[in-house]
């Protein structure tokens, strides 16, 4: 049942959990979302059984190397095969897709979403870490191109959707939420024993290993600052952390006369995915819905800058600006892979990147190509960091 005008969505990382998601709205959109493009860089055989299930004109597989050993025989009729990164930057220009939703995990997302915003397409983002390195670069070539810029990630779809209740002058502050992670009620000592296994298990969220590691350490939290400092305009000083460990309430926007307008459901991704896919339109959900007929106890206390120090550092890259930003998204980068290879203690994740943002050589305005070879360098100095 697809629609002679359905929006034809290229989902980049397809096979994550942010783009598995986007998959089942795909599907359950009765018509109205098409899914063209379908992109993973391993674990074909789930890209296979997604592409069976929605039939995309084209099925890119990153890993070109182990799209060699791949078996594509069972690739529907119709669905073609491209490989290599650069496979992305042509698809996302293709005049047939309309949105492209950006779910690579981490700077390696980075050129893909430039490209679409380069074509002047609309681009849902859940790749937080493009933004977190390019922020400025990517918003002034949005500008340029007529590109639009939807927030995937579900503090920012909040604050989104609150933004709708008044002026840009007339916002006080964005408070984004923050669940507080597995490590919420532990102290120092307890920190500095945290395991792999331990990190690995999210009290609310369902995720990709990466950001469930930053959710651990609060680093996605800076990020997510960082995040909206960029996609929203404010300076850091209007932007605040509450800890929130139910949830629910996915942040807030308090504007001049004190009034705070706050979005809220279950934790379920599906909801701000599809919101930023049907966008200017709401629909029904497959996401459960809040229970009104129950009890519901919300809570939200200010949080512990010391035993997280990672916000600190959220902070200073979204007042900073520049090159900050790159650093310290590629630092906490090699450093949770380091982590989660044994190499690094939990709690030396942050020190890490606080370390490499301190010793790099500041710039107030890179180009892109810059802030790709500072992407280098920073993952460089966390290994010598890590031996030293
Ligand atoms: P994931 O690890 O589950 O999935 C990552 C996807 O990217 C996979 O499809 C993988 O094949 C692909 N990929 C990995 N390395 C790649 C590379 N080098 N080149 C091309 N493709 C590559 O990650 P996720 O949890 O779905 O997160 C995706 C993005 O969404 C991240 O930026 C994350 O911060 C953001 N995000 C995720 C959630 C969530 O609930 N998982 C919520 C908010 C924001
Ligand atoms: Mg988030």
């Amino acid at each position: 049942t697809e629609s002679r005008d359905a929006k034809r969505v290229a989902v980049l990382g397809a096979t994550g959990s942010v783009g598995a998601s986007a998959v089942e709205v795909i599907a359950a959109s009765q018509g109205r979302l098409k899914a063209i493009a379908l992109s993973a860089h391993q674990r074909f055989d789930r890209l296979i059984e997604q592409a069976k299930r929605l039939k995309p004109r084209w099925v890119i597989a990153t890993d070109a190397a182990a799209a060699k050993k791949q078996s594509w025989r069972r690739l529907p009729k119709g669905t073609e095969l491209l490989t290599g990164p650069e496979a992305l930057e042509q698809t996302v220009c293709h005049k047939d897709v309309d949105t492209v939703l950006a779910a690579i995990v981490g700077t390696a997302g980075l050129q893909s979403t430039w490209a679409a915003v380069d074509a002047g397409k609309t681009v849902a983002l859940a790749n937080k870490e493009a933004l977190v390195a390019a922020g400025p670069q990517i918003q002034k070539l949005a500008r340029q191109r007529g590109a639009t810029l939807l927030p995937v990630d579900s503090e920012h779809s909040a604050i989104y959707q609150a933004l709708k209740c008044g002026a840009a002058n007339e916002v006080e502050r964005l408070v984004l939420t923050a669940s507080g992670g597995p490590f919420r009620t532990w102290d120092a000592d307890g920190l500095r024993q945290v395991t792999v296994d331990e990190a690995l298990a999210h009290p609310t969220w369902d995720m990709g290993p990466k950001i469930t590691i930053d959710s651990a350490t609060l680093m996605n939290k800076a990020l997510e600052i960082v995040e909206a400092r960029w996609l929203f305009d404010l300076p850091a000083e209007r932007l605040m952390v509450m800890i929130h460990p139910q949830s629910v309430v996915h942040s807030l926007v308090e504007f001049v006369d004190g009034s705070v307008i706050a979005q809220l459901s279950p934790p379920d991704m599906r909801l701000p995915i599809q919101y930023a896919l049907e966008y200017p339109h709401r629909r029904e959900a497959l996401a459960e819905r809040l229970d009104w007929t129950q009890r519901m106890v919300l809570e939200f206390e200010p949080p512990d800058f010391d035993r997280f120090p990672a916000l600190e550092l959220g902070f200073r890259a979204a007042r900073e600006g520049g090159t900050a930003g790159v650093v310290v998204n590629a630092a906490n980068e090699a450093a949770v892979g380091q982590f989660l290879d044994g190499e690094l203690h939990f709690t030396e994740i942050v020190p890490a990147c606080a370390s490499v943002l301190e010793s790099h050589h500041f710039s107030p305005s890179p180009t892109l190509k810059e802030l790709l070879e500072l992407d280098q360098w920073a993952r460089r100095e966390v290994e010598n960091w890590v031996c030293a």
